[in-house]
């Protein structure tokens, strides 16, 4: 296997298809080039020679957007029972190469929560993923879904919050006149990075960090640009009309971890150095939607000691996932 100097190199925001996950799956969700929906129903041999090729170690496996939740309460339980049993077998089958995140049931939070415990404990997942609001307007900031934060402190496992195609009265009203040609920019152009960075922002705001002092959180794509505006947010979130009294800083300095899927950016990168730390940042591809050599091959230009490479490469994600 070719490693990068020898490190091991782990990324923790790749993606798979199930096959009965995704027959739930509508519209724009439902639809991926040929190409894509080839490495995404592999768990084996492709997957694996990629990982090779590209010097990638290990792969924390997560299923795609939107996962579960878009899927109603009474169908999302037992789908993600079984979809996380069937990602675990495929773990099993390489279990020094592929780890897991859950994928919840979110429209049943209760249960969303059990099944944490349930993948955590029996099936040693090391956290779960979250798409976007469950539904059109589920955010997770709301009360009902804070069962998930409880449960996801105690266990001390992260809850990684991931994009999903934005509601479409955003994508009508802000970007129309240039989605046809430019599809993209409803999604990682710019529409997941404002969906994203907004449910963090809500997530921060409700106090449920008061509530779960210990909970974690993980955000791709370098903090969704969160790190770069944290100064912004912060001051204005403490000017004299806001009476929140939340320190923005401190709670997402205190409780997110970022990683660099699709976003290899030395500027960007030391910029959320400077903001929260490099022990926050891990290195992460965003696989198969990405290409893992675009992200192996930035490694060697990254400017920093290699101390600083080992916690990005490894070392954070180790200690975060217990890996
Ligand atoms: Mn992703």
């Amino acid at each position: 296997m070719i490693t990068q100097d020898q490190l091991r190199v782990i990324a923790l925001e790749e993606h798979y298809w199930d096959y009965e996950v995704e027959t739930h799956f509508k519209g724009r969700d439902s639809s991926r080039r040929n190409a894509l929906m080839d490495r995404l129903h592999d768990l084996g041999e492709l997957r694996l020679k990629e990982m090779d090729e590209a010097g990638i170690d290990v792969q924390v496996l997560s299923h795609g957007a939107p996962s579960l939740q878009r899927v109603d309460a009474e169908s999302a339980v037992a789908l993600a029972k079984s979809a996380n049993d069937r990602l675990a077998e495929a773990c099993r089958a390489n279990p020094e190469r592929l780890f897991a995140f859950a994928a919840l049931p979110t429209a049943n939070p209760k249960a969303a929560a059990d099944e944490l415990e349930r993948a955590v404990k029996r099936l040693g997942f090391r956290g779960a993923m979250i798409h976007g609001p469950t539904g059109t307007d589920g955010w997770l900031d709301k009360k009902e879904y804070w069962p998930i934060f409880e449960r996801a402190e105690a266990l001390n496992v992260p809850i990684y919050l991931h994009p999903s195609w934005p509601h479409k009265n955003f994508l009508e009203t802000y970007l129309s006149d240039y989605l046809e040609e430019y599809p993209a920019l409803g999604g990682p152009a710019w529409g997941y990075t404002i969906e994203t960075a907004t449910h963090a922002l809500r997530i921060i705001l409700s106090g449920v960090f008061d509530k779960y002092p210990n909970a974690k959180m993980i955000l791709g794509h370098l903090g969704e640009s969160i790190p770069f505006s944290l100064w912004r947010i912060n001051q204005a979130l403490n000017r004299i009309e806001n009476t929140g009294g939340a320190s923005f800083r401190e709670i997402f300095s205190k409780h997110f971890w970022i990683t660099t899927s699709g976003n290899f950016s030395n500027p960007a990168l030391l910029c959320c150095m400077m903001e929260i730390g490099i022990d926050r940042i891990m290195f992460s591809v965003d696989y198969p939607f990405v290409e893992n050599n675009e992200a192996t091959s930035w490694i060697p230009t990254i400017p920093l000691c290699e101390e600083d490479i080992s916690k990005l490469l490894h070392r954070n994600a180790e200690t975060l996932l217990k890996l």
